[in-house]
């Protein structure tokens, strides 16, 4: 199975070395998330800017939100003067928590028109998020399906998920995308349960479901940091190896910089039990 790993620009940490070690784990591509605004997004800037101009293969994330045309398209070309070309194109969030999202007066609308604009450029790859279960801002979850048609017209070359947990998520809402006219590979994004805690709280906030089964297993682990790094790295790798027998042949991992924990993942996920022909 094949891998692109996620990693935010850690504020003390060396991008560089946590990017050789997913390269190493097999990923062909490290996607390097934008930050939500200030330093973070300066950071994320410079990040994807000095692991493109070091060789690593990046995927640079950018959003929309609170910034205006002018800024995008700067940080865009000077991006593409540094060779990237593969980007996950975002509108991104509200100004704070629970804020609905609204335009910059100056900026781009929506994440359509910020597709159009990469796809303009001679961009390789545009990805774009998608939602098993439904953007928190979606009317529905048929409206939000012909939002990603949209930004497929727009230009968008593959999608990848929000996180999920249960495979089924993921093949049922493949096989809706499929049935809408969308030809975009889905590709599964795979959180690992690196806190559940700290995990179970994102997922709150996106309004991911977490099953009842996921709670507990991790139930009573808060204090047992080894076997709950154990218990999320069998996690991730068994939803994967599910979806690789359902014929998905490529994962992203969002690594939330656990470098070990994804690390582990990806040796098992990409050294699987052979299937035997005769079985
Ligand atoms: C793979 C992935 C990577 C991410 N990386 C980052 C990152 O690097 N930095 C960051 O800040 N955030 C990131 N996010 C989070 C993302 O910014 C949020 O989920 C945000 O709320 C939505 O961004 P989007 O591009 O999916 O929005 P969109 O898909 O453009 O909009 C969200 C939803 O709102 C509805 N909607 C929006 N506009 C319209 C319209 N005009 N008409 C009808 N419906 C509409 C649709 O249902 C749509 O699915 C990432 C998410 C994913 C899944």
């Amino acid at each position: 199975m094949k891998l692109s790993i996620e990693i935010f620009p850690p504020k003390n940490g060396d991008t560089r070395e946590i990017a050789t070690s997913f390269l190493r784990a097999g990923a062909s591509h490290i996607s390097v998330t934008y930050g939500a605004g200030g330093s973070d997004q300066l950071l994320s800037k410079q990040e994807s800017l000095s692991l493109a101009i070091l060789g690593v293969p990046v995927t640079a994330h950018i959003t929309v939100a609170g910034q205006t045309r002018q800024e995008v398209d700067e940080i865009l070309s000077v991006w593409h003067r540094a060779g990237i070309r593969r980007f996950v194109a975002l509108r991104g969030d509200g100004d704070g928590p629970g804020q609905p999202f609204t335009p910059h007066p100056d900026g781009y609308p929506s994440s359509i028109e910020l597709i159009e604009r990469i796809a303009q450029m001679g961009a390789l790859q545009i990805s774009v998020a998608a939602y098993p279960n439904g953007h928190p801002d979606s009317r529905s979850p048929d409206a939000d399906l012909d939002f990603l048609k949209r930004k497929e017209d727009a230009g968008a070359t593959e999608a990848i998920t929000q996180f999920f947990f249960s495979a089924d998520t993921y093949l049922r809402f493949r096989d809706r995308c499929a049935a809408a006219g969308i030809g975009l590979d889905i590709i599964p994004g795979i959180m690992p349960v690196f806190d559940f805690g700290k995990v179970a709280s994102f997922a709150r906030k996106c309004g991911e479901p977490i099953p009842s089964w996921v709670a507990d297993r991790f139930d009573g682990l808060e204090e047992k940091p080894e076997m709950h790094y154990q218990v999320a790295a069998a996690t991730a790798a068994s939803l994967c190896e599910r979806l690789a027998s359902e014929s998905v042949s490529r994962v992203h991992l969002y690594s939330c910089n656990r470098v070990d924990l994804t690390l582990a993942i990806a040796r098992l996920i990409t050294h699987p039990e052979p299937i035997s022909k005769a079985a």
